[in-house]
């Protein structure tokens, strides 16, 4: 077996120009082809994926979709992006999860499992023994991130976010590694960069599905993009755009647009929370530039007496405001950010 794997090692030797054939679970795509397959985890968890397989090899870009479940914009980008990336002029591989938290999006749930109760995007990197969220994880980490050479995880706002667009720059992790994740937000197209230097650095205790990328090595960004589960044509285009970029910045296509010439970094941000079960009364709108002290929004009993008013911590944006009334205790209600002078 040992001397099996040394000559498999040397025929993917990095001189190698053509393609070999792209392996994910039992679906394999040919140098010049797409194929797509699912991961089974068990009845009623399985992940629906994509590989666009060049016909030279190269990065391995993997874009993923759905972590939560009422996050619609991602996931018909990428339905369209299957079709709109041409392997014949790809060079490398790009592999979509084009559904990464399936119980959840077919219980049309917001940020928890229907099934454990668990948000998939702080449960990274997954057990294998363990619930369903993990167990997902798990997958998505040892047969997706393992796989790909850089990492996006493309969100929008959940059903009850009402979100601008922006994406997170993750500091952690390697400089080299951070540099490239840098210029990865740039070429998003995206004008809003939120400075995250707050994520885990334990490769073990992850959390999230972008640090794990990160802590193991590969570039990546988290995605923002649409807003409380509606699916308009402005979002969806924005990731589409996006994912140009990034295959132009990598090398992956000859052409595409070009890297956000004025970029808003925002280099100071905080999610506000409540302290009460009830009634989610917002008084600003994603995108409102707020003072602070600014009233964001109060939360009242369900008789109306007002519990708490959450007011801006700091004069900035607001990145996203929960638009919807329900809301629980120690939820977000909304996210603030401030632009670096
Ligand atoms: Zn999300």
């Amino acid at each position: 077996m040992r001397w099996m794997a040394i000559a498999a090692a040397l025929t993917c030797a990095p001189a190698l120009v053509h393609a070999q054939g792209f392996t994910i679970g039992t679906v394999t795509a040919q140098p010049g082809s797409v194929a797509s397959g699912e991961l089974t985890i068990d009845e009623g968890a399985r992940i629906p994926f994509s590989i666009v397989n060049g016909t030279k090899s190269g990065p391995v870009l993997a874009l993923i979709a759905g972590v939560h479940g009422q996050e619609y914009t991602p996931v018909l980008a990428l339905q369209r992006l299957r079709t709109a990336i041409d392997p014949a002029t790809l060079t490398g591989t790009v592999v979509m999860v084009h559904v990464a938290n399936m119980p959840s999006y077919t219980a049309r749930t917001i940020y928890y499992s229907p099934v454990d109760r668990k948000n998939l995007n702080r449960v990274f990197p997954g057990r294998a023994d363990g619930t369903l969220s993990e167990r997902i994880a798990d997958r998505i980490t040892r047969e997706i991130i393992a796989r790909a050479t850089h990492v996006v995880d493309i969100h929008s706002g959940d059903g009850n976010e009402s979100l601008r667009p922006y994406v997170y720059w993750i500091t952690t992790g390697p400089p080299e590694v951070a540099e490239i994740s840098r210029k990865m937000a740039l070429a998003s197209g995206f004008d809003h960069i939120v400075i995250d230097r707050g994520r885990p650095t334990d490769p073990a205790a992850s959390v999230y599905l972008t640090n794990t990328a990160i802590l193991r090595g590969k570039p990546g960004l988290t995605v923002e993009s649409g807003f409380l589960a509606v699916s308009d044509e402005a979002s969806i285009v924005r990731i589409e755009h996006a994912v140009a970029g990034w295959l132009k910045l990598l090398g992956m296509r000859a052409t595409g647009p070009d890297p956000t010439a004025h970029p808003i970094w925002i280099d100071r941000s905080e999610v506000l929370t409540s302290k009460f079960t009830g009634i989610w009364y917002p008084m600003v709108e994603r995108g409102h530039t707020v003072a602070e002290g600014t009233l964001v929004g109060r939360v009242t009993d369900f008789f109306g007496k007002t519990l708490q008013e959450i007011r801006a911590p700091f004069g900035g944006e607001v990145l996203y405001v929960v638009g919807t009334p329900a809301m629980n205790e120690g939820e977000p209600v909304g996210f603030i950010g401030q632009v670096k002078q």
